[in-house]
This record gives structure tokens, C-alpha cells and sequence, in this order.
């Protein structure tokens, strides 16, 4: 988790250089993040053209990464594979797609199980790597053997499917030789970019919760949930606008999320929220039959949200980046809200 944020922190700087150039729209979300979640969505004008016959509609899917994910700061993670999954049933959403490490899972045939269950009950397996190294640390061929370390252990399960996510959405920044040879790779593999198109940074607001807990601070779990909440339907609503600048239409989105006790306890209750805001919670199998599956952008630094790459190449203006995702705004946020400061 240390690793994971200290790696991120370049990117993080180039997405605060970005929210820094567009102030505005910040400072507008922020205070949309200020209202009650209803007020942080779409406008009531957009609402009523979704809900006119013909229009195209707000569709979306649900993807966990990093299982098996470490302990958080509320559950018995022995328990947690079981309290996602009854969220997820309670939550109508019938096909996630879980991106496994698995060089995570420990000789203790149990987490295997649990893995295992999550296909039992209608999801999806496909790789992140062995081990979560993110490519512009490593070689391509150190980067292509990790993931077919993984291939080795997933292929034979139930409920997978041959589709590679970037740890870290890192696709090899500016090294564009390093990127050009794992795609390649990709490809003589059989293996998919299993892309993202829309994240709320949801391991940040993990890590927060951690060190909240350590530091032996008072969470409001109410507002832990709205934020939750609230911060992956702005998310969405985001991608939606930025799919609809760049594509002139709207495509299958794909929600990153991670293995976290914040799923498990609010995963149910955030599908809620997305159908109340007039999303329609598709298969995972839908998200990369979509035309857009087929687009390879080449931007200046492959990091990011498939959306945010198409963004970057094309030179698009106005906001690319979801405000929400750098460390000041989450830490300010978490810190006004949840810890009450
Ligand atoms: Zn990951």
C-alpha cells in the first residue's frame, strides 16, 4: 500500500498540475460535494433527456483489482469474499470482473477458495499481474513474465476470461517503446486490455481509513458511506461527459474499484445510487464488446483511465481528469467529512 501510494505520487502531480488548470470545474465539483448526494449528479435537465424514449442510456459495469487485497481498517478479512458477495447479489449486480494477483494468495488453500467463489457466483477472474509490479518500473520482459506467471494460475478457473488490467493503470508512461512491446505482447497472448473508464480513487479513500484507524481516530461511517458513494457516482457521471466530448456517444463504462472493506460494506448501496441516477448496471462481458474496446490510444504518458488517455492524445480541452482524484481534495474531503476536522 506505502509502495502503491509513493508510485503514484508522479501522476498524482501531473493530475494536480491539471486541476490546478482547471480551477473552476474544481471548485464547482467541490461544492457540488458540499450538497446532499442527489445534488452531486447529473442536472435535472440531462435527467429528463436520459428519460426521453430513444436516448441513449448511462450504462456501466463493476470491476474489483487487486484480489486478494490486503486487511482493512473495519473487517475480518477471512469473512470479507463472503460480505462482497452478498452485496454485490444484494445489489442486483450479476457479473462483476475481479483482477487477481496470484502471487498474493498465500499457500493457504482458503483464499484459492475464495477466489474460486467469486466465479461460483457469477463473476468474473482475470489477470493484473503475479505480483502488482507496474510497468514503467520494470522491464517489458520482467512485466510480460509476471503476467504469465498469473495466465498459468488463472486459466484453468471457472469464470475467466483473457483480460489484462495495468496495475496501477500504469501502461508504461513516456516510454513508448516499453508500452508498444507489452502491447504487442498483449496481443501474442490472446490477452485484452481490460481498461477502466471511470475511477473515484476508492484505494485512497482505503488508505485513509487505515490510518485513521491506527491513529485511533473517531470515524463517521455514515459520512464514510455517502462519500463512498456519493465521490464513485460523480465518477461515473464524469466519464459519461468526457466519453460523450471525445466519442459523441455513449460507450460501456467500466468502474475501477479494489477488493477493500469499502466494498464490501457499501458496494450494494452505491448500485442503488447509480440506478437512482439513471445508470444501468451491465455484465462485465459487455464493457469490451463495446467499439471503443478497439481504440489503442498513444498519448504522450499511457497512465490513466482509457477515457483520460483518448483525452490526453487528442489535446481535448476543458477538464480531463476527475477533480476528485489527487491527494489534497481526497485528504481534505475524508478529513472535513468523515473525521469530522
Ligand atoms: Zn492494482
Amino acid at each position: 500500500m506505502v509502495l502503491r501510494k509513493i508510485s503514484r505520487l508522479s501522476w498524482t502531480d501531473i493530475v494536480a498540475f491539471n486541476v490546478a488548470a482547471f480551477g473552476a470545474l474544481a471548485a464547482f465539483v467541490f461544492f457540488l460535494s458540499q450538497q446532499s448526494p442527489a445534488a452531486s449528479m447529473a442536472p435535472a435537465k440531462e435527467s429528463a433527456k436520459e428519460s426521453a424514449p430513444g436516448a441513449s442510456r448511462k450504462r456501466i459495469a463493476i470491476s474489483f483489482d487487486d484480489a486478494p487485497r490486503g486487511a482493512g481498517a473495519f473487517l475480518d478479512i477471512q469473512k470479507r469474499p463472503e460480505m462482497l458477495i452478498k452485496a454485490l447479489k444484494k445489489g442486483g449486480i450479476t457479473q462483476a470482473v475481479f483482477f487477481v494477483n496470484p502471487g498474493r494468495v498465500t499457500p493457504a488453500a482458503a483464499e484459492q477458495g475464495e477466489l474460486v467463489n467469486y466465479a461460483a457466483h457469477g463473476h468474473l477472474l482475470a489477470n493484473h499481474t503475479a505480483t502488482h509490479k507496474p510497468l514503467s518500473q520494470v522491464s517489458a520482459a520482467i512485466f510480460l513474465a509476471d503476467i504469465d506467471a498469473a495466465e498459468k494460475w488463472l486459466k484453468p478457473l471457472p469464470g475467466y476470461r483473457p483480460w489484462f488490467r495495468f496495475p496501477r493503470l500504469d501502461e508504461g508512461r513516456r516510454d513508448k517503446a516499453k508500452r508498444d512491446a507489452v502491447r504487442a505482447g498483449l496481443k501474442a497472448r490472446g490477452l485484452r486490455n481490460g481498461y477502466v473508464t471511470a475511477d473515484g480513487w476508492d484505494w485512497y479513500m482505503e488508505a485513509q481509513t487505515v490510518q485513521a484507524k491506527k491513529a485511533g481516530r473517531k470515524m463517521n461511517m455514515t459520512a464514510l458511506r455517502k462519500l463512498y458513494i456519493e465521490t464513485h457516482v460523480a465518477s461515473a457521471n464524469f466519464s459519461d461527459r468526457l466519453a460523450q466530448r471525445l466519442l459523441k456517444r455513449r460507450p460501456v463504462q467500466m468502474l475501477l474499484l479494489h477488493e477493500t472493506d469499502l466494498a464490501a460494506l457499501y458496494v450494494d448501496d452505491l448500485a442503488a445510487a447509480l440506478r437512482a441516477d439513471g445508470w444501468e448496471i451491465v455484465p462485465a462481458d459487455a464493457v469490451y464488446a463495446d467499439p471503443m474496446a478497439q481504440m489503442t490510444p498513444d498519448p504522450e504518458f499511457a497512465d490513466g483511465t482509457l477515457l483520460e488517455m483518448l483525452a490526453w492524445e487528442r489535446g481535448l480541452s476543458g477538464g480531463r481528469w476527475f477533480p476528485r482524484n489527487n491527494i489534497e481534495s481526497a485528504k481534505k474531503l475524508f478529513a472535513s467529512r468523515v473525521l469530522g476536522e
